[in-house]
């Protein structure tokens, strides 16, 4: 794919046309191949993981590997990178489930807020960075914290899942390898789990898809479709999703407290995140008075569901804190999905009793 088209075109070309053939890649669904192909076993090749792979590496500007989750991503990275006794940085308000994981490595974890102040990266193997963080959406300069662990020997990675490979290319900034959950908006129609690393270097990539055929933690050939047919319209859906959070943004502004949208020029981490980010999204969060508050208001509201994850089609709503998250009892994760913005605004506005 020519790296200078827009990132429209980038995703629905994603797999070059060919004649006679259709469009996009197909599910190959073969665990065992006739010998003398490129593909000879399941769990070590997959020519619907390539297509996808060639798509997210081509965007994220590296090589990539598919898994079958956010977290297999995660787990294989860590458990590739680490070994014991190795000390491991990572945000200590980015994504629980990466935090919950490591605590039951053989490791030292040093958490740091994804806004700073960061401690000397001396001694540290790997440095586990989120931005925007999960759900703060706080963002940190992957640039700079990228260069100073490089000097004192680390690996940086990122996870790149509430930016996207279209709204943020860690690898350009320095970053060694880029995490992302694709169940949120790559894939994007809440019905498939999945994941992927994309390392700058083909050593790493070689690591991690071997990581991949030991553990046995492989795609399915379904799901890996699933996310490449998604993967077509994320352009659309983020362009969508960012308009409709710009819209609530300016709806809720000086009338819920807490609110955040790296994309608004009033958001603390504006600045950082447009000079970093090359477009914003749908996620947003703020905080209502009480669990209770958000009860009613997801019970008054007709478009917006209560659902854990976000990227997805529909808007959706988390109080975080029922999972543990370290945040104040009635913050909101809210997702803005692909309704009109006049629907959804109205929608918000008369559930939170703003009309
Ligand atoms: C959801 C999420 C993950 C985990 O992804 P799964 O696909 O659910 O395993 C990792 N990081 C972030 C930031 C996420 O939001």
């Amino acid at each position: 794919m020519n790296n200078s088209y827009g990132d429209g075109t980038r995703v629905v070309h994603a797999v070059d046309a060919v004649p006679g053939e259709p469009f996009g890649a197909q599910p190959v669904f073969a665990s065992v191949y006739h010998l003398g192909g490129q593909d000879t076993y399941g769990r070590t090749s997959n020519p619907t993981w390539r297509a996808l792979e060639a798509a997210l590496g081509s965007l994220d500007g590296g090589e990539c590997v598919v898994f079958p989750s956010g977290m297999a991503a995660i787990s294989t990275m860590l458990r590739t990178l680490l070994s014991t006794g190795d000390t491991l940085m990572l945000p200590s308000d980015g994504y629980y489930v990466s935090r919950r994981f490591t605590s039951e490595m053989d490791i030292n974890v040093v958490q740091v807020p994804t806004a700073g102040p960061y401690p000397s990266f001396e001694g540290v193997r790997l440095v586990l960075l989120e931005s925007p963080s999960n759900p703060g959406l706080d963002v940190c300069d992957i640039a700079t914290l990228a260069d100073a662990a490089h000097a004192a020997g680390a690996l940086v990675a990122v996870d790149n899942t509430t930016a996207t490979p279209l709204g943020q290319r860690p690898l350009e900034f320095g970053a060694d390898i880029v995490v992302s959950s694709d169940t949120k908006a790559v894939a994007g129609h809440s019905d498939v789990q999945f994941g992927h690393l994309t390392a700058a270097s083909p050593d790493l990539a070689a690591s991690l898809r071997d990581a991949r055929a030991l553990s046995g933690a492989i795609p399915g050939p379904f799901e890996t479709w699933l996310a490449l047919r998604g993967l077509g319209t994320l352009d659309l859906r983020l362009e969508r999703q960012a308009k409709n959070a710009a819209a609530l943004y300016e709806l809720l502004s000086g009338r819920v407290a807490g609110l955040r949208w790296p994309g608004a020029a009033a958001d603390p981490a504006h600045l950082l995140a447009a000079q970093q980010m090359r477009r914003f999204n749908g996620v947003l969060t703020f905080e209502l008075e009480s669990a209770e508050a958000v009860e009613a208001f997801l019970r008054k509201s007709r478009l917006v569901s209560a659902a854990t994850s976000f990227g997805g089609l529909h808007s959706s709503a988390d109080r975080r804190a029922q999972w543990g998250d370290p945040v104040p009892e009635g913050l909101v994760r809210f997702s803005a999905g692909c309704e009109d913005t006049r629907d959804l605004v109205a929608d918000v506005s008369q559930a939170l009793g703003l009309v």
